[in-house]
């Protein structure tokens, strides 16, 4: 019998996770012997519970909430990318080493790539100053927009990422959150990097009367698919890319280094999450 890959993905909850379906779906798409599960696992457990993996013959896996920043001291070692950001999405297992990085930026500007890079990158508005704001600011500033704008509640998180991705050598400015509205003139590219708009949580509440007719904007937000201020933005003519690129495409380093195959992120990929 051929040698079965295993991973998966460690969280808490973790039921309400696209990852097991989507790595199934590659899996049987590119004929692999593996398999993907889901590991529900408890705050208090996360240190011994990870430790075992490397045993029961995982080659990898997927950290999501609230496990991001709290595995980082548990790994062998962890990269760059997941410094930058200051979490973990994902593992890999090597001769029983675990090494964390992060795939989250990577995700974010193929997904913005495929669904349409803004024609100018001279503004782009982040909302929020999270874990994934942090990784967008990076990677929008390696992608070349001349000022990038965090809009957040507290200001000294806004800071924090402005100091932390560049030192001082772009142009990055953090505004309150009760200037979100204004801060949108000029704006090439709008992206929603808060938890405001998901299924079951608070509105995002922004006026979007300043943005130019020719902006982009992004939710990271993929529950619901079309958020609100993806709605809004669509019937006022803005081009809107949901989260579901992203995440499809930041699980693609992932699926490649355990599965030896770089997947295809496709309509077809999506249709099927969309229905799974
Ligand atoms: P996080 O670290 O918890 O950050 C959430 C951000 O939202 C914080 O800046 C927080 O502000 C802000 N926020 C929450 N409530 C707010 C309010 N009422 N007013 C203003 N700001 C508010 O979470 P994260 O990991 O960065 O994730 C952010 C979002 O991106 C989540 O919805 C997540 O699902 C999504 N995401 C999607 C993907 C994907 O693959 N599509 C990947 C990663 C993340 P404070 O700092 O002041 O609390």
């Amino acid at each position: 019998m051929a040698d079965v890959r295993k991973a998966g993905i460690v969280g808490w909850p973790v039921t309400h996770s696209l990852s097991p379906k989507l790595h199934r779906y590659w899996l049987d798409k590119y004929r692999i012997p593996g398999e993907y599960v889901a590991l529900a696992v408890e705050p208090e457990n996360l240190a011994h519970k990870i430790s075992a993996l490397p045993k029961q013959g995982f080659c990898g896996f997927n950290v999501t909430v609230p496990h991001k920043e709290k595995i980082m001291p548990l790994l062998d070692a962890v990269d760059e990318a997941a410094r930058a950001i200051g979490a973990v999405n994902m593992v890999t297992i090597t001769q029983g080493k675990m090494q964390g990085t992060n795939s989250d930026g990577y995700g974010f500007i193929a997904s913005l790539k495929q669904g349409g890079m803004p024609k100018f990158k001279n503004k782009a508005v982040v909302l929020g100053a999270g874990g994934a704001a942090k990784a967008v600011v990076k990677m929008l500033g390696n992608e070349g927009f001349s000022h990038i704008v965090i809009v957040c509640r507290v200001l000294e998180k806004g800071i924090r990422i402005r100091d932390g991705a560049f030192g001082k050598n772009k142009n990055i400015t953090v505004e309150p959150w009760e200037r979100r509205a204004e801060t949108l003139a000029d704006a090439d590219l709008l992206v929603n990097a808060t938890s405001l708009g998901m299924q079951s949580g608070a509105a995002l509440k922004i006026d979007l009367q300043w943005l130019p007719g020719a902006a982009t904007v992004m939710d990271l937000i993929y529950a619901p698919l079309e958020t609100p201020l993806l709605a809004q933005a669509k019937a006022r003519g803005n081009a809107a890319i949901d989260g579901l690129g992203m995440l499809m495409h930041q699980a693609v380093p992932a699926f490649e280094a355990w599965f030896g195959v770089r997947p295809e992120v496709d309509q077809a990929t999506r249709e099927h999450l969309l229905h799974a």
